[in-house]
């Protein structure tokens, strides 16, 4: 529902709408999916929304695509549990973005018309929905609750379920990609984070981001992270080099060396795809707990333009190929 807003004098005032999202709220899997299908209803237009698998507690893994264009970006959200202000970071995003097209309007020096026009941002806020319930309603919530208060804890503090990153098999879906997988090292059991499983690609949500990956062949991908207000980047050619010191000079985040690879979805980006990656570690390092939903906009205030100096390299990048 649109409110539009009258001054007291004849003249009308600029017309606001009503947000769905509210980036301070606590983003479930529950308010993402309500959130998702109210976004879909409105602005049908530019976005569209479905699912790209199903958790291991069957949960559906959601999926947007915002845009229209032909170039194809993936961006993706909280494969760590704890680290859930990622959704909160991609469902604001799309919200902004989205209604920015509707009403014609630009955001910073992006005329977001033009940049949906000719990129489609294909947008997973919550890759780990199972653990983002164990993070924020407690190991009983799960329903591998008796596996789960059995498992070893890494890097917590009390109350335990708080500090969860893995998915509710106590594999963390960050190390458990297929390329570099055997060059982990074998933590042998599963934990509430670091452990890359029994075979790689074992968990249905790393595998329905892989296959996801796949049949989109994006050109570029962002994974966002939490901690430590740095990039891990991937950049195989001249353009990737320059969007990541446009992203450097945008936020002020530290560019980081990558370790070798260890079955992360930045090693399956380079192996499969060999695109620009960057995984974005969004928060100044606050340890083991989840980033408070009350301090959002200290967070999005220097990441604001990551998606769109990365849609419009993409862009120019395509533009100056043509002959
Ligand atoms: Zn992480």
């Amino acid at each position: 529902m649109f409110i539009m807003a009258y001054s007291a004098c004849p003249l009308f005032a600029a017309a606001e709408y009503d947000p769905i999202v509210n980036p301070l709220a606590v983003y479930s899997h529950e308010l993402t999916t309500d959130n998702l299908a109210k976004l879909q209803k409105r602005y049908s237009v530019i976005l569209s929304s479905g699912t790209i698998g199903t958790s291991f507690e069957g949960r559906e893994i959601q999926a947007v695509k915002l845009g229209r264009g032909n170039h194809k970006i993936l961006i993706c959200g909280t494969l760590h549990a704890r680290e859930h202000i990622c959704t909160n970071y991609l469902m604001y995003f799309i919200e902004q973005y989205a209604e920015a097209f509707v009403s014609r309007d630009s955001i910073g020096c992006y005329d977001i018309n033009q940049l949906l026009n000719e990129v489609s941002l294909y947008i997973v806020p919550m890759v780990n929905p199972d653990g983002v319930n164990i993070v924020q309603n407690g190991f009983e919530a799960s329903a591998n609750c008796d596996s789960l208060v059995k498992m070893r804890l890494k890097n917590y503090e009390e109350p335990a379920h708080r500090s969860w990153k893995a998915n509710a098999r106590g594999i963390d879906l960050n190390r458990n990609f297929d390329y570099g997988w055997d060059n982990c090292p074998n933590d042998s059991l599963p934990a509430s984070s670091g452990f890359k499983g029994f075979s790689p690609l074992s968990e249905p949500e790393s595998r329905a981001l892989a296959d996801f990956a796949k049949r989109i062949k994006p050109e570029a991908i962002l994974a966002f992270h939490t901690q430590g207000e740095q990039f891990f980047f991937s950049t195989p050619d001249s353009c990737a080099t320059s969007l990541a010191e446009k992203l450097v000079a945008a936020t002020g985040f530290e560019p980081q060396p990558i370790d070798p690879p260890y079955g992360s979805f930045q090693d399956f980006v380079n192996y499969h795809f060999g695109v620009f990656y960057a995984c974005v570690e969004l928060c100044n390092y606050i340890g083991p707990r989840p980033y408070p939903e009350c301090d959002f906009f200290k967070i999005w205030q220097p990441a604001r333009y990551i998606i769109p100096i990365v849609a419009s390299g993409i862009i120019q990048k395509g533009t100056s190929k043509k002959p």
